[in-house]
This record gives C-alpha cells, sequence and structure tokens, in this order.
C-alpha cells in the first residue's frame, strides 16, 4: 500500500527504547527481525495469492487466498479496515488487488480475471504488532501477449532492485529515486504521479515519504539521509510504455492517476497498464535487507542477474 504525496505522516507513539532521527524511527536489530517475521507472512501469502491469478477467478479469490495465507502463518491482515486518508470508507479486504489500469489500492470484488490483464496484488501483515508491506504484479496466464508482460514486469522488479541495492547507510533518498526513474524511463516506461513508498514498523505508514522518482521539492525539501535503523516500503509504480520526462532541474514528471468512486481504487488513464511491485527493506550496517523476500522468487531473479544498469 502507497501513500498519496499530499498524505501526512506520522511516527506513532515512541516506545521507550527506540531511537528517532527527527521524525523517523531507527529499529534496534531485535525489531527490524521481528518486522522481518510479518515480512515472511506477506512472502507466503504473495506466493499464494499468485495461484489465484488465473482466467475466469475473482478479485476476491484473490483477496481469499491472501486471507488464508496470513492466519495459517499466524499473522493479521494489515489492510483490513485501513482507515482511509482523508475521511472515507475503511479498506474492506486484506490485499489491494489492482487491475489493468488499476494502479494501486484496488478493492476486491467479484470482478473476473481475463487472460493477459495484469494483476498487482499488494499485501499488509501484523505479527506482534509489527508491520510489513509488499507487492508483486502478475499477467493472467494465457495471453499471446505474455512475453511482452513479463519482460514489462521483469522491468519493474529491474527497478526496484536497482532502488535497494543502493540503500546503503549515508545514501540520500533523492540518489536512489533518481536511480529508480533511470531505470524505468531507460526501459521506455513512466511511474505514476503521486503515489510513494513509506516507512513502516508499529504502523503501516510512518514517516517519511519514500518517492520512486525525483519529485519537485524532493531534494530540496523532503529529502533525507539513510541510516542504519530505517525501515521503508519501497514500490515503484511503472506505466507500460508512457515514456517518463525529466525536467532541466532533474525533478521527473510522472503519469497522472485518478482515485476513483470507491474511495481507494487509483487508476491511470484507459487503454494504459501498470506494473506495481515493493518490498519491506531495512537499512542496515552491511546495507539492505529485503525483509518481504520470498523463498521462490523465480519472478525477481531476472532482475537479480547483474544486467548493466542505465545511468
Ligand atoms: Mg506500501
Amino acid at each position: 500500500m502507497g501513500v498519496h504525496s499530499a498524505q501526512s505522516l506520522t511516527a506513532p507513539p515512541r516506545s521507550p527504547r527506540e531511537e528517532r532521527h527527527g521524525s523517523i524511527a531507527l529499529r534496534s536489530s531485535e525489531d527490524v527481525a521481528a518486522i522481518e517475521r510479518a515480512g515472511a507472512a506477506v512472502a507466503a501469502a504473495l506466493e499464494l495469492a499468485e495461484f489465484a491469478v488465473r482466467a475466469g477467478a475473482t478479485t476476491l479469490d484473490v483477496d481469499a487466498a491472501v486471507r488464508t495465507a496470513l492466519a495459517a502463518a499466524g499473522a493479521e491482515p494489515a489492510f483490513v479496515n485501513y482507515p482511509h486518508p482523508t475521511g472515507g470508507p475503511a479498506f474492506p479486504a486484506a490485499a489491494c488487488v489492482s487491475v489493468g489500469n488499476e494502479v494501486v489500492h484496488g478493492v476486491p470484488a467479484a470482478r473476473t480475471l481475463r487472460a493477459g490483464e495484469l494483476v498487482s496484488i499488494d499485501v499488509g501483515a501484523r505479527v506482534g504488532g509489527w508491520c510489513a508491506d509488499a507487492a508483486v504484479t502478475v499477467a493472467v496466464p494465457g495471453s499471446s501477449d505474455a512475453a511482452a508482460l513479463e519482460a514489462f514486469i521483469a522491468d519493474a522488479w529491474e527497478t526496484l532492485h536497482a532502488g535497494i541495492a543502493l540503500m546503503q547507510p549515508g545514501q540520500r533518498w533523492s540518489d536512489i529515486a533518481d536511480r529508480m526513474q533511470r531505470v524505468a524511463f531507460g526501459r521506455g516506461h513512466g511511474m505514476v504521479e503521486g503515489w510513494h513508498g513509506h516507512g513502516i514498523g508499529r504502523a503501516v505508514h510512518e514517516s517519511p515519504q519514500a518517492p520512486s522518482m525525483v519529485t519537485t521539492g524532493l531534494r530540496t525539501d523532503r529529502d533525507f539521509t539513510l541510516l542504519p535503523g530505517m525501515v521503508l516500503a519501497v514500490e515503484p509504480i511503472l506505466v507500460m510504455g508512457a515514456h517518463g520526462i525529466v525536467g532541466t532541474d532533474g525533478c521527473a514528471t510522472g503519469v497522472p492517476a485518478q482515485v476513483g468512486a470507491d474511495g481507494w481504487t487509483v487508476r491511470v488513464a484507459d487503454g494504459l497498464v501498470a506494473a506495481h511491485v515493493e518490498h519491506t527493506v531495512a537499512v542496515t550496517r552491511s546495507g539492505p535487507r529485503i525483509l518481504t523476500r520470498r523463498t521462490r522468487a523465480a519472478r525477481e531473479t531476472r532482475t537479480d542477474g547483474g544486467r548493466s544498469l542505465p545511468g
């Protein structure tokens, strides 16, 4: 689940031994291990949910798979009854299931999936009071366009992993956003405007906002330096073939997206399709640690394969 650029994020109530850097919580290694337990439940749920993505299934079937897997892992679904950021209806499901031109926060329904549709599955879990958040995008099997869709999804993973690889202590977040936008734009895709990653820990959405491209004001007002103990949900959203634009100031213009009448589902224009991928990542003294890594991560292996990256 992402946050909108207009959404203000606050750190949750401070626990006695918790450190902060400004408004950003710094987690101990024990806390990171606890978040990783929630991350393992998220990863297991995403693996099961992928099997539910097939022609003729509904997005409610995908949500049911997520609920079953989280319960089996002893985790609470963190998105059920998640409060709407501006006072609308609470989120009703365990997973956001976004299809086609829906980019994030799709509400599961009786909608039937068709071969070749792109489906983003975004899951949050809570274990022992700690949260993790991750997303995958998969194509509904059975399409003649499968190879092009899989290549697009691989570009999204490559974008995410290029950003994660830079999550070293001392790195500026804006340089990570710059790297992700270079990869996505270099592959010929746009990115969605206005929806960002975020801090995560006691709550699903904590300070800071972590955009996946260099938004206006990121370098001047909202940038931050990574420190050991920061835990961030990183979640680029690519729009296939919608060429990204970078201004002379290095700031990118994204593809506009609107929230639908249900108060949740975020869409780009008809005819466009998006891929949304996300991991919860801890910054440690020895570099990034992915806390939502799946055991059967075949769909991500191409992105870890050492292909040279632009920029
Ligand atoms: Mg998120």
